[in-house]
């Protein structure tokens, strides 16, 4: 029997790993993106790109555009958020694992929720986080993607 030598997943890479399985989610095309929020190695939430709760899919409807973005969907972190006040879950102190680095508005609203830590996957638009993160003693670090894909299962119908 071969051994499997495949070396064991650090933390980061384990929650990466987790965020593209949620980006699986997302119902904006546009951009795919997941994001988990973590503390003491415990996932406290998750959230993916989506339209706002009861309102049709971006996927189903067609884009909201403006200013050559889609507005119809909260972003995968803000989402995070949200699931975590629903369910009144502390997130202070908390790592996000996103697989896009934060929008300025994302951005803000994890600064805000208290997240200390953020783990991005790649780079998706904005430079200025990185100036103000190091300004309010943010972590912020690059974690490559892992590079999850999901294979094909059979049709799960609706949901
Ligand atoms: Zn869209
Ligand atoms: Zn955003």
């Amino acid at each position: 029997m071969a051994e499997d030598v495949r070396p064991r997943a650090s933390w980061d890479e384990y929650f990466m790993s987790i965020a593209q399985v949620v980006a699986t989610r997302s119902t904006c095309p546009r951009k795919y993106v997941g994001a988990v929020l973590v503390r003491n190695r415990t996932i406290l939430s998750t959230g993916y790109n989506g339209s706002i709760r009861g309102m049709p899919h971006c996927s189903d409807v067609g884009h909201m555009m403006e200013d050559g973005h889609c507005v119809a969907t909260i972003h995968a972190e803000a989402n995070a958020i949200i699931q975590a006040a629903r369910n009144g879950v502390m997130i202070e102190g908390a790592t996000n694992y996103v697989t896009a680095s934060p929008c300025w508005n994302c951005f803000k609203q994890l600064a805000n929720s208290g997240v200390t830590r953020i783990c991005f996957g790649e780079f998706y638009r904005d430079e200025r986080i990185f100036e103000i993160a190091k300004q309010i003693g943010i972590e912020l670090t690059h974690v490559p993607l892992p590079g999850v894909t999901l294979p094909k299962l059979p049709n799960q119908g609706p949901g």
